[in-house]
């Protein structure tokens, strides 16, 4: 994790290359430094989403033989919810259909397909039944347990029924820390200490874990209430696969998507962080996380304060964290919103995220003044 002002990314246009970010909240970066695994700061920031072992990537099983006219247009992936077309017939699936038409009328630019560029309107939605069916009854494996069954089923299945997905204790409401594969809970519960703990025990646990609840709470609450405020936009992003991920310098990031928004141009940038190759931690956790640039017209030049969240798209794979930038002041001398660490996880699933589908992003942003 990093602080924004070890920035040394130079905004393209701007004259000053010593932008330093100046937060009014502190949400964005975890602000202590105890590096005590039970507070509730470090947890909130550190444990990456309200739930690991539910915010993975979900299988998409890619059926081989496939001819390319199944894959959609925009993201390559064989999708696995609804399927949209143009008039040409080209396949979209859901999450991209959102970005490229709903969000384009939000905007209002146009809606083309990204083939053939032929309209694509709102109002008349255009799927393909057969082709989400011929999808949906194709035998496939499940990668985790090889069982066969109906690519319409493997979600559930890896969801409630693959011995292999990974489960809490059932005593994890009470502080067990164990998970593992569905299959060995049986080996685990013989020799679970936590029902046999006294209440006194029991509350030492339980009250980092009430305190981390709160502060949770507070942040959405504080979200919450930016959702009132008059000037505020949602934007629907695609953060693509960027290839494989590499390890990028701390304060290197690269922009993923462009969008406007506010009467400006703005884009989003990444960066991933991975653990060392020397680490001796059977788990490395990787972590990803987005900030927000201002891209100015020429000559542009006075202050626009803004806040906003990162919220995950109603067709992401994965859940984010929390986030929340308050009252942020865009100026020619500070294009850079704060980094935002948004996904963190083991690297198997942070390579699955980006490597098949990408990640829907909802903006909210909403202006406060300019001046
Ligand atoms: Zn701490
Ligand atoms: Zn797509
Ligand atoms: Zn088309
Ligand atoms: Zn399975
Ligand atoms: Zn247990």
């Amino acid at each position: 994790m990093f602080s924004g002002d070890s920035d040394a990314v130079t905004p393209a246009g701007s004259s000053s290359s010593s932008s330093s970010t100046s937060l009014s909240g502190d949400h964005w970066d975890n602000p202590c430094e105890c590096k005590d695994e039970r507070c509730c700061f470090c947890r909130l920031f550190d444990n990456g989403s309200d739930d690991d072992l539910a915010n993975v990537p979900l299988p998409g099983a890619k059926p081989t033989g496939l001819p390319k006219e199944f894959h959609c247009i925009r993201c390559a992936t064989i999708p696995v919810e609804r399927i949209f077309q143009c008039q040409n017939g080209h396949l979209i699936c859901e999450g991209c259909y959102q970005v490229q038409v709903l969000d384009k009328m939000l905007c209002e630019a146009l809606g083309t397909c990204p083939q053939c560029s032929v309209r694509m309107y709102r109002h008349q939605p255009n799927r393909n039944i057969a082709a989400e069916r011929i999808l949906s009854e194709m035998k496939v494996t499940c990668e985790h347990c090889g069982t066969k069954m109906l690519r319409s089923l493997l979600r559930s299945h890896f969801r409630a029924e693959c011995p292999e997905r990974l489960v809490y204790c059932k005593y994890r409401l009470i502080g067990c820390p164990w998970y593992g594969p569905a299959s060995e809970t049986t080996g685990h519960d013989e020799s679970c200490e936590w029902p046999n703990k006294t209440g006194a025990e029991l509350v030492e646990f339980l009250s980092p874990l009430q305190a981390e609840r709160e502060a949770r709470t507070r942040l959405l609450e504080q979200i919450r209430d930016m959702l009132q405020l008059p000037n505020l936009s949602v934007r629907l992003l695609h953060v693509l696969p960027q290839g494989a991920i590499r390890q990028f310098p701390h304060n290197e990031f690269v922009e993923v998507c462009k969008f406007r928004s506010h009467f400006q141009r703005w884009s989003l940038l990444l960066n991933w962080q991975t653990p060392a190759d020397n680490d001796a931690n059977p788990q490395p956790m990787g972590s990803l996380h987005l900030r927000l640039k201002l891209d100015p017209q020429e000559n542009w030049n006075s202050k626009l304060v803004t806040s906003y969240t990162l919220v995950h798209g109603t067709h992401s794979e994965v859940l984010f964290l929390p986030n929340l930038c308050e009252r942020f002041e865009f100026s020619p001398n500070q294009l850079l919103g704060p980094p935002a660490l948004v996904y963190r996880h083991t690297m198997p699933h942070c390579k699955k995220l980006l490597i098949e589908r990408g990640i829907y992003v909802r903006l909210l942003i909403a202006s406060i003044g300019t001046y």
